[in-house]
C-alpha cells in the first residue's frame, strides 16, 4: 500500500518569529496580516486563551494588551525563507514531494523499506532541530486520509499520527464530516440535511448519489477516504500564467517620485518571481489608484504594452513599467495602491536572438546578466540587499504599516 505523509508546521508564522527570538517560547503570541490587519497565527497559548483566528487588529488590540499578549507583524519574506529551508530539508525523504502551501507538504513515501512512522519521527527532529520550526506529520494511504491524520497529529502527545487499514473506520466515524479535506461548508450542511454527519457516514454512502449531489471531486473525496489515492501529488509546480504584485500603502502618495519608487518595488519583485520560473514577459500592465473605494471619490488608471522580444531584466522592465506610470499618473490626488501584472510568458532560454540588431542584444545581454546576479546574492543574503539607488535615501512611506515589526534577521544558509 502507498503511504503519504503530510507534514504540517505547527502554528508556523509564530513558530518563525520564536526562531528569532527564543524568548517568545511558551508565551502567548500571535502575528497579525499586512497592514496589521488580523490575526493570522497563534501559539497554542494565545490559542488556550480563546483569541480567535482572523479577528482584526483594532477590535482586540485592548484585550491582548490586558492579557500579555505578543503581537508580531507578519514578515512574509522571512515565513518565505524558513519555509524554503523546511521543505529542502524534508525533500531529502523522498523523490516524489508536493509542496502543497507554505507550511505543508506531501510526501510519497512510496513502498518504503523503513517503517513510516520511524521515518516520520526523524523528519520531526530534523526539522525541529535543524530550522526550529515544530511540525505535524500524519500518515495514510491518500492525500485526504493523510490531510485528517495531521489534524489529529497536532492534537496527539508525539506529533505523529496513523490512519492504517484497520484503525480507518474508527478514526472516520469520530469525525465531522466538515472536518475532512474537500468539503466545504455548504457541503457540509447539504450532507448534514441527509443525515450524514460524520466522515464515516459519507464514507459508506452510495457512490452514485455522491456523484450526483457532489459531482466528480466529492466522488473523488470518498474514494480517498476509503483508502483509494484519486489524487495524485502535484510535484513540479505548474508554471504561472501571469504574476501580479500590487500593494495597498501604508499612506497615500501625491508626489510622482513617491508614487514612481512604490511601483518600482512591485516591478523589482515581479522580475524576481519572473526569472525564478526561467520565464520572460510578453507583455506588461501598470496601474494606480487614488482614494479608497469605500470612502468618496476614487479612480483607477492602467496602462499595458506588448513586447515584440519578451523581456525580463529589471532595467527593461522598470524602464517599461516608468513610462507608462508617466501616462497614468496626474498631480493632485492621493494615491492609495499600485501594482504591475507581467503576462504572455515563454521560456526565456527559447526566445529569439535578433540578428539584425546586435547591439541592442548586446546591451540586454549585458541588462540579464547583471538582474541574474543580483537575484542570487539576494537570495543568498535575503530580502532585497542589493536595490536600484533610485530606492535609496527614501522615507518609504509606501510600505505597509507595520509597528510591531522586529529587527529583520539574518538568514544563514544551511
Ligand atoms: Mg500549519
Amino acid at each position: 500500500m502507498p503511504m503519504i505523509a503530510l507534514c504540517d508546521c505547527n502554528n508556523f508564522f509564530v513558530s518563525c518569529e520564536r526562531i528569532y527570538r527564543p524568548a517568545l517560547i511558551g508565551k502567548p503570541v500571535v502575528v497579525l496580516s499586512s497592514n496589521d490587519g488580523c490575526i493570522v497565527s497563534r501559539s497554542d497559548e494565545a490559542k488556550a486563551m480563546g483569541i480567535p483566528m482572523g479577528e482584526p487588529y483594532f477590535r482586540i488590540e485592548p484585550l491582548l494588551r490586558a492579557r500579555g499578549v505578543i503581537v508580531c507583524s507578519g514578515n512574509l519574506a522571512m515565513y518565505k525563507e524558513v519555509s524554503s529551508k523546511v521543505m529542502r530539508l524534508l525533500s531529502g525523504f523522498t523523490d516524489k514531494m508536493e509542496e502543497y502551501s507554505i507550511d505543508e507538504a506531501f510526501l510519497d513515501f512510496g513502498i518504503a523499506a523503513r517503517e513510516p512512522l520511524e521515518c516520520a519521527s526523524e523528519i520531526r527532529r530534523k526539522v525541529g532541530r535543524w530550522v526550529g520550526i515544530p511540525v505535524s506529520i500524519g500518515l495514510a494511504a491518500t492525500k485526504t486520509l493523510s490531510k485528517l491524520a495531521s489534524d489529529k497529529a497536532k492534537k496527539s502527545e508525539g506529533g505523529v499520527f496513523q490512519i492504517t487499514a484497520c484503525s480507518a473506520k474508527g478514526v472516520l466515524d469520530s469525525t465531522p464530516v466538515e472536518e475532512v479535506w474537500g468539503i466545504g461548508r455548504k457541503s457540509a450542511a447539504m450532507l448534514g440535511r441527509w443525515g450524514i454527519f460524520t466522515a464515516g457516514d459519507f464514507a459508506r454512502k452510495d457512490p452514485l448519489w455522491v456523484r450526483k449531489m457532489m459531482t466528480v471531486r466529492g466522488l473523488m473525496t470518498q474514494s480517498e477516504l476509503s483508502g483509494q489515492p484519486c489524487l495524485p501529488l502535484v510535484t513540479a509546480p505548474l508554471p504561472p500564467k501571469s504574476i501580479q504584485v500590487s500593494r495597498t500603502w501604508g499612506s497615500p502618495l501625491e508626489s510622482f517620485d513617491d508614487v514612481r519608487c512604490a511601483v518600482m518595488e512591485n516591478v523589482i519583485s515581479a522580475g524576481q518571481s519572473l526569472r525564478k520560473c526561467r520565464l520572460a514577459a510578453g507583455a506588461m500592465e501598470v496601474f494606480i489608484r487614488h482614494g479608497y473605494r469605500h470612502s468618496g471619490e476614487c479612480g483607477y488608471f492602467a496602462d499595458s504594452v506588448r513586447f515584440g522580444n519578451p523581456i525580463l531584466s529589471d532595467a527593461e522592465l522598470v524602464h517599461e513599467a516608468m513610462r507608462m506610470l508617466g501616462k497614468i499618473y496626474s498631480p493632485g490626488r492621493r494615491y492609495t495602491q499600485g501594482g504591475v501584472t507581467l503576462r504572455d510568458f515563454c521560456e526565456s532560454s527559447s526566445r529569439q536572438r535578433e540578428l539584425w540588431e546586435d547591439s541592442a542584444y548586446e546591451r540586454r545581454a549585458k541588462h540579464e546578466r547583471l538582474s541574474r546576479a543580483v537575484d542570487m546574492i539576494n537570495e543568498r543574503l535575503g530580502g532585497l540587499a542589493i536595490y536600484p539607488a533610485a530606492l535609496a535615501a527614501k522615507d518609504k512611506k509606501w510600505r505597509p504599516r507595520v509597528k510591531h515589526l522586529h529587527a529583520e534577521p539574518t538568514v544563514l544558509n544551511l
